[in-house]
């Protein structure tokens, strides 16, 4: 079930120029050859191609698909429904070309799009909205059902641009060969919508826009710290930003830390202000003690890419604890898992997070009328410890498996 999907990616390093290649998943690059550390960052989503063989003076059209990689989650009558995404379609529809990029986007190593590329680009038609609509659609097969709160939570959403030409036929430039039958007399490719694409990737020095240090993380991180100032920061599509950190000590020395985010959120159309809301709102079996009403309610999510069961089951419980503010302002040492969970897609998650503890089941109703606005966020870090093949928070009794940590490298 463990799917690797994950493609390669050739490119040169933005300082020296020495070629490198690059993980899907990775952002902080370190050059083998000058050593300098850079950040791909990209205000949207990031924008490959496929090298092309075509015979030359052949005029490239470059088709552009949709790439997403992630989770759905419905919540039903039943209970919330998780499960795996990992889906690629055209962002033009034609029915001339390929539905779909199928494995060559795994068997080939891709390049960042560029306006230096010979061709047209054609330009999406497909939003990504309606990408994921269509992929909503094939999950919940039946529309009878009520379906209380649902949620896309990505980790990675790209397009990848596969390079064709027509002859008598649409033919594929990876593998010259067609995959049309004969064109209609009255297609001309020139009159579709294209041109050369306005993106190229970027990169920032990961140097600490506080201290000037260097930012330190494990290639695929999405969060960097600074070890000289004791801070942590996140790019935020052209630079980072400084994002409020803290820590559980560990008690044992060969604990594992795990990245959390803490969001503060305003959520309308329900009470869940407070501890003492969520009290009432998850019908725990407790009295509401004083001082609870004051105690300011928060969602807990992982940081870090997990299977989406997983996900769900840590949301929900750490939610439930509702872990005081009590962390410490640090930075953890030893081994850590890197933030692989963009913020964002964290904050998409909430509205299931809800779902999954709101009782009784005919609560459920309600969640037509919530919405819910992060409002702020710390990344908090707890220390798990080790035995046998169990990891397992003994503060907040959460418990999992050593798989876990396999699966989350490798999402
Ligand atoms: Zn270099
Ligand atoms: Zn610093």
């Amino acid at each position: 079930m463990l799917k690797t999907s994950g493609f390669l990616i050739e490119h040169q390093c933005p300082q020296c120029g020495a070629p490198a290649t690059l993980e899907e998943t990775e952002r902080l690059f370190t050059c083998p050859f000058c050593r300098v550390k850079s950040y791909l960052v990209t205000r949207d989503y990031f924008r490959y191609m496929l090298p092309h063989a075509a015979p030359a003076g052949q005029s490239l059209v470059f088709l552009p698909y949709w790439r997403f990689k992630g989770s759905f989650f419905v919540s039903l009558p039943g209970g919330i429904k998780p499960r795996i995404v990992d889906v690629s379609q055209q962002a033009v529809p034609s029915p001339l070309f390929p539905v779909s990029l199928g494995l060559r986007s795994q068997t080939l190593k891709l390049r960042f799009v560029s306006p230096e590329q010979d061709g047209v680009f054609l330009k999406p038609k497909v939003s990504s909205k309606d990408l994921l609509r269509l992929a909503e659609e094939t999950f919940t097969s039946s529309p009878r059902e009520p379906k209380f709160a649902k949620a896309f939570v990505g980790e990675s959403l790209s397009q990848i641009y596969s390079p064709f030409y027509v002859t008598d036929k649409v033919m594929d430039a990876v593998l010259n060969r067609p995959v049309s039958p004969a064109v209609p007399g009255d297609f001309d490719v020139s009159k579709m919508e294209g041109g050369k694409p306005d993106w190229r990737i970027e990169f920032i020095p990961a140097l600490c826009p506080n201290c000037g240090w260097d930012l330190q993380g494990e290639k695929n991180a999405l969060a960097l710290s600074c070890s000289n100032c004791n801070s942590l920061w996140m790019n935020n599509g052209k630079g980072f930003n400084r994002l409020e950190c803290g820590l559980f000590p560990a008690e044992t020395q060969d604990s594992i830390y795990f990245p959390f985010y803490s969001i503060r959120a305003d959520v309308s159309g329900i009470n869940l202000r407070s501890y003492a809301d969520l009290v009432k709102t998850a019908n725990m079996a407790k009295v509401v003690q004083e001082g609870w009403e004051e105690r300011p309610f928060r969602f807990w999510t992982p940081a870090f890419k997990i299977r989406p069961q997983d996900f769900l089951f840590f949301s929900r419980n750490l939610t439930l604890s509702q872990p005081p503010k009590d962390y410490v302002p640090q930075l953890p040492q030893g081994e850590v898992l890197p933030v692989t969970m963009p913020a964002k897609e964290a904050v998409e998650s909430l509205k299931i997070n809800l779902a999954s503890f709101i009782k009784p089941p005919k609560m459920l109703q309600v969640l037509d009328a919530v919405e819910i606005k992060a409002k702020s966020l710390v990344l908090v870090y707890f220390p798990f410890q080790r035995s046998g093949n169990e990891l397992f928070q003994p503060a907040f009794n959460l418990r999992t498996n050593k798989a876990l940590l396999e699966y989350a490298k490798h999402l």
